[in-house]
């Protein structure tokens, strides 16, 4: 089977780190898909203003080749145990593909383009969309499913404040980067670091979204946003 990309995405996430690990963590994400010709066309996606929600089967392009592995470290174990890759959500897989379900706000037609608009998404920037299907409540919603090792939603791990300077950054800068502050606050607080985070007070972090730099450090369960500047 040979797979076309039938849209694009655009979303805040420039880079994977800091990008939630599954849909819906972050509400406050808003992205949009750009359907690529031929299907840029209102036709193909009519009736789609009555669903609530999407399917979305995505390519992992920004991943190395698979390595072959058969097991994979899922960081909800810690990132030092072993399951199956179909055991797993892992962007590591024979075949590179995502699957995630996401808030469907509607669609837009502006300057030949058809764009639909999503919120929740864990998806990077430019990611290529295969398929997009309308979620059926009916028969994707499983209330009495279980989640095996992953069968609650990660808690937030950190509580979020600003510098003064940031804070006076970040107002200006939400001007043209819609709910920046509640982005901010959100990704930080899942605590995006790797696993093994020890103490390091003095360490600043670095993640970017839209086409922003925000540095931030951990001092006791709390991420203080130092700066956010825009990348040249
Ligand atoms: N919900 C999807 C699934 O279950 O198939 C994706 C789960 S995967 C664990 C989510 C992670 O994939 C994100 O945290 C991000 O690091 C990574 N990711 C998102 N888009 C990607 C892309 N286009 N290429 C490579 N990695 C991506």
């Amino acid at each position: 089977m040979k797979l076309t990309p039938v849209g694009i995405v655009h979303s805040p996430f420039r880079e994977k780190f800091g990008i939630p690990r599954q849909p819906g963590l972050i509400a406050e994400v808003a992205a949009t898909i750009e359907l690529l010709p031929p299907f840029n066309r209102e036709e193909a996606v009519r009736g789609l203003e009555g669903f609530s929600h999407l399917w979305l089967i995505f390519g992992f392009h920004a991943i190395p080749p698979h390595t072959g592995s058969l097991t994979v470290r899922p960081p909800r174990l810690g990132g030092n145990q072993r399951v199956g890759v179909f055991a797993s959500r892992s962007t590591h897989r024979p075949n590179p593909l995502g699957l995630s379900a996401v808030v469907f706000v509607g669609f837009e037609q502006a300057a030949g383009k058809v764009l639909l608009k999503i919120q929740g998404a864990d998806l990077l920037d430019g990611t290529p969309v295969y398929d997009i299907k309308p979620y059926l409540p009916y028969a994707d919603a499983i209330p009495a499913a279980l989640g095996g090792f992953a069968d609650r939603a990660p808690e937030p791990q950190l509580s979020v404040v600003f510098s003064a300077a940031a804070d006076r950054r970040c107002t200006e800068l939400e001007t043209e980067r819609p709910q920046l502050r509640a982005l901010i606050i959100a990704v930080l607080a899942l605590d995006p670091r790797p696993a093994f985070k020890g103490e390091e007070h003095e360490r600043v972090y670095g993640v970017r979204l839209f086409d922003l730099d925000v540095r931030w450090q951990v001092h006791e369960r709390c991420a203080q946003v130092v700066t956010i500047k825009i990348f040249t």
